[in-house]
């Protein structure tokens, strides 16, 4: 299985076999940078590719046998949009989850408690959501996400299990945060990229090609064409004979603590 370890165990070999060969018949020295580069790409790939399980195993999907996805907004609760979003999701009957920003909480009680009473999931995606969160310690991003979940026990009353990484990395820290405080980490099959994506109709192109079963959709409650495109979407879900199961009973895990 290829993961940090397994990794780390094979170029140690790799490393061990290349000093061999160097004392014996002599080698150029620029093996060993190549080597390490070759180590540093696949790091790289386990750090920032969220289903790669690199570090530690994240749901991105839900069952392939059923024709059922669910669909996930981060970053909020924001002022644009998510109310929005909630008018839309409660028009179209659809529950979604939602991985908020603890520090966005503060202020806007009001919207995070609708997220909860319309029913939908609320995650923890995170007090800071820094840029630098991945370059932490675990300590540090223990009490960060811990942070988090008193923010949200606060207005709802209820402490989130399920944690969604800040950009999708994972490193060892991030790994031992989660284990740590007991979260269930959860990713994505489908990245929108409508925080990049700006036309309308190229972002329901995108994600209406995306729709399979047991796709789990990442959006983001702060996106104005997320907000245009999501009714359009729903319906095209619903058209091609899909359910939008929420996360949580898509991938049958227990929501909170
Ligand atoms: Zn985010």
């Amino acid at each position: 299985m290829l993961n940090f370890r397994n990794t780390n165990i094979f170029f140690g070999f790799v490393l061990l076999a290349l000093i061999g060969v160097h004392i014996k018949y002599g080698m150029p020295w620029y093996v060993y940078p190549v080597l390490f580069m070759a180590w540093s790409l696949l790091v790289f790939w386990g750090c920032y590719y969220v289903g790669s399980g690199f570090f530690i195993r994240i749901v991105c999907k839900g069952p392939a046998d059923k024709k059922q996805v669910a669909i996930s907004f981060d970053d909020g609760p924001v002022v644009d949009y998510t109310r929005e979003i909630l008018q839309v999701l409660k028009e179209e009957k659809v529950k979604a989850a939602f991985f908020c920003i603890g520090n966005r909480i503060a202020g806007n009680e009001e919207i995070l408690r609708q997220v909860h009473a319309d029913g939908h999931l609320i995650g923890n995606h995170s007090y800071s959501h820094h840029f630098w969160f991945d370059m932490c310690s675990a300590k540090k991003m223990q009490s960060d996400l811990a942070m988090m979940n008193s923010e949200v026990e606060r207005v709802i009353g209820r402490r989130p299990k399920l944690f969604r990484p800040p950009y999708g990395v994972t490193n060892p820290n991030v790994k031992k945060a989660i284990i740590g405080g007991g979260y269930t980490p959860i990713g994505w099959s489908v990245r929108s990229m409508d925080t990049v994506i700006k036309e309308d109709g190229k972002l329901l192109d995108k994600i209406n090609a995306a729709i399979e079963p047991g796709a789990i959709f990442l959006f983001h409650d702060t996106s104005k064409t997320t907000l245009n495109v999501l009714p359009a979407f729903i319906k095209e879900v619903k058209k091609r004979g899909y359910t939008i199961t929420p996360l949580d009973k898509l991938l049958d895990l227990q929501p909170y603590e």
